[in-house]
């Protein structure tokens, strides 16, 4: 069955609207319009990031944010400069590549694929056929994303799908629960990019914004469209050794915070290693003739003179291009084993993996984004000292200007929402919870401070608040 054939059996998606995808149109902010920069699989040539850096500094205020889905966003544009910024990203091949609303640019590799030696199949080959197939599904929301994993265990980011290597063979296609993700189907890798455009052809008839948001029968019937996608097709073996896996349903099968792993746990118990999606700040090997050097923009954010200074570095070093991370920084593949001190970008970026800024987002904040009140990235840095304890274990925090929470949408171990220059103390929540209190950002260090001896939970625990309020109290 055609990808076309399922608009018979679909409700009609309704209108979208307020979603401003690109250059064309920029959305507004605090400090000016923002432009949406997509490169294509993530990769920058050095003549493209030098025309994002000059575009920054010329059309922008030269604040450039690198955001999770390894893309670029240029601050401060005007009504005065978009077009000629655009006009300049387009001649450096940046332009929007779609102007129906939908994602400018669909699917998420690793920032090594294609020279991962881990990896089992030809990842940014199977990506472009998928961002091909993709803009042919109308109808789209604009930030769907398609993560392409081909390192069989690695670790998979907050995706509405994913595409990626069975340890056992084939490729798996999933897609988000509300937690983790449902495996939907196996097929082989001429089949990916026709069944992955059925999955987004039903979920763009569903009309929702986000597939982790479908129901039971929404999911049955993205696994019916896949289905009868790969059906009509030649029979492939790997399909048919896998059947168990195109029967798979929410009710079937619980979600996984991997997929392959849930498929693995299913057919033997193998337990995947976890590899990270993006490498850790620094410079490790990649294989016997490369090295990768990694650094992370402070809280996502750089200027356009930092950018050029990498680029420079980038091409002393003989390097081709620069990948762009979802951990928001730049990686670097280099050809040989240069003499390379991380430490010289150490004034423009975060060069090492135990800086304990790589475990706390924040957003914008006071007062580029009217939105905030509080000034979340210099608070951002102090919080990150104190949270240095916590971000050793593994933990996260977000500060956040208010509720809407841009940098970190989801939980995190400590959240701070700003909101009238004081923060929200959220534990283990996302910005839109409750906050237990709210504290001036000198009280919320002090509680960290303390934390580290009884715990994120007690230290900020409304019970101590209280205790704290009585006990600073004079006497009567
Ligand atoms: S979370 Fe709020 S304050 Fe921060 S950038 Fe978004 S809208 Fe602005």
């Amino acid at each position: 069955m055609s990808v076309a054939a399922h608009r018979r059996v679909l409700p009609a998606a309704p209108a979208r609207r307020g979603w401003c995808p690109g250059l064309s149109r920029p959305m507004p902010t605090g400090d000016g319009l923002l432009a949406r920069v997509h490169p294509p699989l993530g990769i920058l040539t050095l003549p493209q990031a030098r025309a994002v850096a000059e575009g920054a500094r010329r059309f922008g205020n030269g604040h450039l944010d690198l955001t999770a889905r390894a893309n670029l966003q240029i601050r401060g544009v005007s009504e005065a400069t978009r077009a000629p910024l655009a006009r300049l990203l387009e001649a450096a091949g940046l332009g929007d590549t779609r102007a129906d609303g939908g994602p400018q640019r669909l699917t998420l590799t690793s920032p090594l694929a294609g020279h991962d030696p881990a990896e089992t199949f030809d990842v940014p080959a199977l990506a472009r056929a998928i961002e091909a197939a993709g803009l042919a599904v109308p109808g789209l929301p604009a930030k769907t994303l398609v993560v392409v994993e081909g390192r069989p265990g690695a670790q998979m980011p907050d995706a509405d799908a994913c595409v990626f290597s069975r340890a056992s063979g084939g490729f798996g296609i999933a897609v988000a629960a509300e937690r983790g993700f449902h495996d939907l189907a196996t097929c082989a890798e001429d089949e990916a990019p026709a069944a992955t455009a059925a999955v987004l052809e039903a979920f763009a008839r569903s009309g929702l914004r986000r597939m982790r948001d479908l129901s039971s029968d929404a999911f049955s019937t993205l696994a019916d469209a896949v289905r009868e996608e790969l059906q009509a097709r030649v029979p492939s073996p790997v399909r048919e050794r896998d059947k168990v896996s195109d029967a798979t349903s929410p009710e079937s099968a619980p979600p996984s915070p991997h997929p392959s792993s849930a498929w693995e746990r299913g057919h033997g118990g193998v337990t995947p290693d976890v590899a990270p999606f993006s490498p850790p700040a620094g410079i490790a090997p990649l294989a016997a003739s490369q090295i990768v050097l990694t650094v992370d923009a402070p809280f996502g954010r750089c200027t356009a003179d930092a950018l050029d200074r990498l680029v420079d570095l980038a091409a002393r070093l003989g390097a081709e291009e620069i990948r762009l991370s979802p951990a928001r920084g730049f990686v670097l593949l280099l050809p040989a084993a240069p003499q390379v001190d991380p430490a010289a970008l150490a004034d423009d970026f975060i060069v090492a993996p135990d800086d304990p800024r790589r475990s706390v987002a924040a957003c914008t904040g006071a007062p580029a984004c009217a939105s905030g009140s509080t000034p979340t990235l210099s608070d951002a840095a102090s919080v990150a000292e104190a949270f240095r304890p916590f971000a050793v274990g593994g933990s996260a925090a977000h500060v956040s200007g208010c509720a809407k929470g841009c940098a970190r949408p989801g939980p995190a171990d400590l959240t701070l929402v700003g909101r009238d220059g004081l923060y929200g103390a959220v534990i283990g929540g996302a910005p839109g919870d409750e906050p237990a209190m709210h504290l001036p950002i000198e009280a919320v260090l002090e509680r960290l401070g303390r934390a580290e001896t009884i715990g994120l939970a007690a230290a900020f625990a409304p019970d101590r608040a209280r205790t704290e309020i009585g006990r600073t109290r004079r006497p009567a």
